[in-house]
């Protein structure tokens, strides 16, 4: 062979090599140490206040994050506000501040008042007691425009279930009698009362619907009554009136928005399919000090490790498509009850029928760094694809060990599963919900200066290794036949 012969076959093995880089060698070259830790630094900073959805600091996420996909070459989604924001009209329910009642010439204190139902109500009207509130008790009274007076639980039980559960069937007796309101006397222990206290007083979340008021007109009152004073006086007289007042509930808009981007496959046919990548930004914010006086809850792990397992496939994918389509999603208010995703599911931008598997990463913490833990691993046909990528790196892909932690069901990759959508969540190697992981979950702790790095450059990259080789698979993956979700399955993909 002469030198220049030699030389070209030399060339053309290089360039063998160059143009036909393994999906392993791809991922080794983007997925890297510094530049996760640069994003955790970021993101989990003290600057970013915890990211709490509604927060100014949170803006400033969503904005380094969309940057970050514009800079990798991620293109926008048509329909996203700038391409890659989606709003979320979040808004935050505070529960009526002032609510009184009296009976007869009996006022009660406000201790002994807990309002579980009704806004903007103030009325005087006429008490029919129902005992415990059986349907018998109910069946022959004229309860129409009168407030209801009922024991709470029944005539054998007391517990709290059965007081909740009871509760909500004497509310729809109630209702359907025309009655004003319902008002149960309980005679719970202090702690179990202030507890539900606690629990009904605080604020909640809903996406802002352009019909709701901010009254309602049924009302709902749990009276203490330990001593059952009210009970036996009810019983010694004939008519009795009540007066009721509660003031109105205050919506306060909460301005969020989930960031996304997308990548078109290679593939002719399979590009028409997307995989979604997604996890949670937000986090819990800013609350009391700790011991060392720290109040800052940064999420490094809860969820910023998530956000960068997804930059990570969003870098890769970029410069190196797979044969189908990826669409990025990092959502918004997840700790407030999953409703970023939740938002998402119900007002997709791509159809979601062509959503054929959604790749979630959200984490509390790790206990294990030989393993890297998929909550619902075995539940789709991808199984082998991340325990075959994890392997390459050295990590043992595991199933949810903790499943009476519910977790599959307490993260964003539910919404998209009960629409049908084959969706685990990757997470960091836990080999049982223990105090290793209370030690950060949710804690002033969970610090970027606390996160193993030789460990997480192997977490990302089994989660961006194994999302490759799900999204060039020729085979479509789907849920194993038996799982609770593959008859929604089914049918979402029927008219594909
Ligand atoms: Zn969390």
């Amino acid at each position: 062979m002469t030198r220049k012969l030699l030389s070209l076959a030399f060339f053309f093995a290089l360039s063998f090599t160059l143009f036909a880089q393994s999906d392993e060698e791809l991922v080794k070259a983007t997925v890297q140490k510094n530049t996760i830790k640069g994003h955790i630094y970021f993101l989990a900073s003290d600057e970013l206040r915890g990211r709490e959805t509604g927060s100014a600091e949170i803006d400033i996420a969503a904005r380094y994050l969309s940057t970050t996909l514009q800079r990798y070459g991620v293109a926008p989604v048509p329909g996203a506000r700038e391409g890659y924001f989606q709003d979320v009209p979040l808004v935050q329910v505070l529960a009526p501040s002032s609510y009184s009642f009296s009976l007869g010439n009996t006022s009660l204190t406000s201790e002994q008042l807990i309002r579980v139902e009704g806004a903007g109500i103030q009325a005087k009207a006429d008490i029919v007691y129902v005992g415990h509130g059986s349907e018998e008790d109910f069946a022959d009274k004229k309860l129409k425009g009168k407030i209801v007076i009922a024991l709470a639980g029944t005539e054998s039980a007391s517990d709290l279930r059965t007081v909740f559960m009871e509760s909500e069937k004497k509310a729809e007796r109630a209702k359907k009698a025309e009655a004003l309101g319902l008002v149960e006397l309980h005679t719970e222990s202090p702690e179990n009362w202030s507890q539900i206290s606690r629990y009904l007083r605080g604020s909640s979340y809903q996406i802002q619907k352009p019909e709701e008021a901010s009254s309602s007109s049924f009302f709902k009152l749990w009276v203490k009554d330990d001593s059952k004073t009210l009970a036996k006086s009810l019983l010694s007289k004939k008519r009795q009136l009540a007066d009721i007042a509660i003031s109105e509930t205050v919506r306060i808009p909460v301005p969020s928005k989930n960031v996304v981007g997308m990548v078109e496959g290679t593939d002719p046919e399979l590009k028409n399919e997307f995989v979604i990548y997604s996890a949670h930004y937000d986090h819990i914010g800013v609350g009391k000090a700790n011991a060392e006086g720290d109040s800052i809850f940064n999420g490094a792990r809860d969820n910023a490790i998530g956000v960068v397992t997804v930059l990570s496939v969003a870098e890769s994918l970029a410069k190196n498509p797979t044969k189908r389509s990826a669409l990025f999603i990092l959502f918004t208010a997840e700790e407030k009850g999953l409703w970023g995703s939740r938002y998402y599911a119900e007002n997709p931008l791509l159809p979601l029928n062509q959503m054929v598997y959604c790749f979630n990463s959200d984490n509390g913490g790790y206990n294990d760094t030989s393993v890297a833990t998929i909550v619902g691993l075995g539940r789709t046909t991808a199984e082998k694809h991340i325990k075959k990528a994890s392997e390459t790196f050295g990590l043992t892909a595991i199933d949810d060990p903790a499943g009476e932690q519910g977790l599959f069901d307490r993260s964003d990759n539910v919404n998209f599963a009960k629409k049908g959508i084959p969706a685990p969540t990757f997470s960091l190697g836990f080999t049982a919900f223990d105090a290793e992981i209370m030690k950060y979950y949710h804690q002033q702790a969970d610090n970027p200066e606390s996160v193993d790095y030789e460990y997480l450059e192997k977490f990302f990259r089994a989660y961006v290794l194994s999302s490759r080789l799900i999204a060039n698979d020729p085979e479509t993956p789907f849920w194993v036949e038996g799982d609770k979700y593959y008859p929604v399955g089914v049918e979402l993909y029927k008219n594909k």
